[in-house]
């Protein structure tokens, strides 16, 4: 099949095109985990991007975003929408991996490793909150910046003089996949990850999905239950289903 191929670095990560967006086909999380933190504690330096269908329509209706993500050197599957269009490319099954989840256990792994970690993002009081539950979790927070900064320049020296190895950003897409670029040419040798609202969900300020609900991979009509807000965003998705229906992407 044309539209699968192997990419350099992640020799045996099948890439599979959905719509645009070239998708790595990691079986699960921890092989994700894995290959970003290995077992002999190396960090993989790069950047890695969530991709869910609202994703997907933006890169097909936007060429500079399609260009944005194309930029960043993981795309992992983050929405069902996108893992049902894998399975059915691959003929195997691939497991969603919701970026939160990812987030979390790479924060865990980190601790374990003892890597120098530094957040960006979020309202002040959510990002000093996060700040501290990963304290608590042993994890070694070299700096925690909100994402409400005036002076980026100053957050970009900062990040360079912590030394950190993983820096997650919560700025929303594709605010967050920008400054993670800008932040890169400064200091290449670390780990990025674009987190979306991660810490409100890890502080508890925005409710996690109900297991079941997950379960049934209901995640996304749960979000929009509680942030209704969100419909404009989410209308793209009948468009998505349909063209998945009719074999379009
Ligand atoms: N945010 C921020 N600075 C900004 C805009 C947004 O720190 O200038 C934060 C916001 O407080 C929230 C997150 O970015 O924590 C965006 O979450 P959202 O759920 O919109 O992101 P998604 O996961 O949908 O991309």
């Amino acid at each position: 099949m044309s539209d699968i191929s192997l990419s350099g670095g992640m020799q045996n990560v099948p890439q599979v095109k959905v719509g645009p967006v070239q998708v790595a086909a990691f079986s699960d999380m921890q092989q994700l985990l894995e290959f970003i933190v290995q077992q002999d504690a190396t960090v993989f330096a790069g950047s890695a991007i969530a991709i869910n269908p609202e994703k997907v329509m933006t890169a097909i209706s936007t060429p500079q975003i399609a260009q944005v993500i194309a930029q960043a050197d993981i795309r992992y599957a983050d929405g069902i929408g996108v893992v049902k269009v894998m399975r059915k490319r691959l003929g195997y099954k691939v497991q969603r991996i919701p970026g939160c989840e990812l987030w979390q256990q790479l924060m865990l792994r980190a601790a374990q490793f003892q890597l120098p970690v530094f957040i960006v993002g979020a309202k002040a009081e959510v990002n000093q909150q996060t700040a501290a539950k990963l304290r608590q979790q042993k994890v070694n927070l070299v700096g925690a910046v909100d994402g409400y900064f005036t002076d980026e320049a100053a957050l970009i020296a900062q990040i360079k003089q912590s030394g950190a190895r993983i820096v997650s950003v919560a700025l929303g897409s594709p605010k967050q996949e920008l400054l993670i670029q800008r932040i890169r040419v400064a200091h290449p040798d670390c780990f990025y990850m674009g987190v979306g609202g991660s810490y409100d969900v890890f502080t508890g300020n925005v409710p996690r999905a109900p297991q079941l609900w997950c379960k049934l991979n209901l995640e996304w009509a749960y979000r929009l239950l509680i942030q209704p807000s969100r419909i404009g965003r989410q209308l793209g998705l009948l468009r998505y289903l349909w063209w998945y229906l009719t074999g379009k992407i």
